[in-house]
């Protein structure tokens, strides 16, 4: 299976990648997760992308293309995968098209942008793994404290309240349209953001067929 998580930033697509991730044993391929690793090592990659990172801007498209067909052409990936968060913007959904990749389902998670502000507040991520929490909905076992490498959590700072009100201008302008792009191949499904985890789980389950 080749899906896609669409949506806004904190509407539940990384934690939602890792549960189908589990269950259909296949990776999932976060590139915020890449960019904010690299980040962090202080790689060529990494450095060209925190301005964008930390503004809320998007990391250029050549960038993002470029870390995506490497780790797709990772050995893990052949039974399928998930993107979380790429393609972000009509050029990456067309360098997938071009490069042969055909995906079987777009699945977009619509949720407002008022509730997006509130839920991003309360959201915590691991310094050391990435793992990503919610202090209300998702808590860690030990406050603080990553449930599965011991690791330090923290707020994301481009979790700041202006930069998401960025990162959601972005994902309006940018983002949005593939909703439209999807939708014209017939791969698009839409499924309510807003519920419990547990709820939307199984929303998501119904609509891949699981
Ligand atoms: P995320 O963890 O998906 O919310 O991504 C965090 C940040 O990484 C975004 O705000 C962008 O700056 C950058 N980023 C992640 N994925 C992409 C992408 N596909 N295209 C451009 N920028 C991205």
């Amino acid at each position: 299976m080749k899906l896609i998580l669409l949506g806004a930033p904190g509407s539940g697509k990384g934690t939602l990648a890792e549960i189908i991730g589990r269950r259909c044993h296949i990776p999932t391929i976060s590139t915020g997760n890449i960019l904010r690793a690299a980040m962090k090592d202080g790689s060529p990659v990494g450095l060209r992308a925190r301005e964008y990172v930390d503004g809320g801007k998007l990391v250029p498209d050549e960038i993002i293309i470029g870390i995506v067909r490497e780790r797709l052409a990772g050995d893990d990936c052949k039974a399928g995968y998930i993107l979380d968060g790429m393609p972000r913007t009509i050029p990456q959904a067309e360098a997938l098209e071009r490069a042969g990749i055909e995906i079987d389902l777009a699945l977009s998670l619509a949720m407002p942008d008022e509730a997006i502000v509130k839920r991003m507040a309360g959201r915590r991520v691991c310094r050391d793994c990435g793992a990503s929490y919610h202090i209300v909905n998702i808590p860690p076992k030990a406050e603080g404290v990553c449930d599965k490498c011991g690791g330090a959590l923290s707020a994301r700072g481009d979790d700041a309240p202006e930069i998401i009100r960025e990162r959601l201008a972005v994902y309006h302008k940018e983002t949005e349209p593939l909703e439209d792009f999807y939708r014209k191949r017939g791969r698009l499904r839409t499924v309510d953001g807003q519920r419990t985890l547990e709820e939307t789980t199984r929303a998501v389950t119904e609509a891949l067929g699981l």
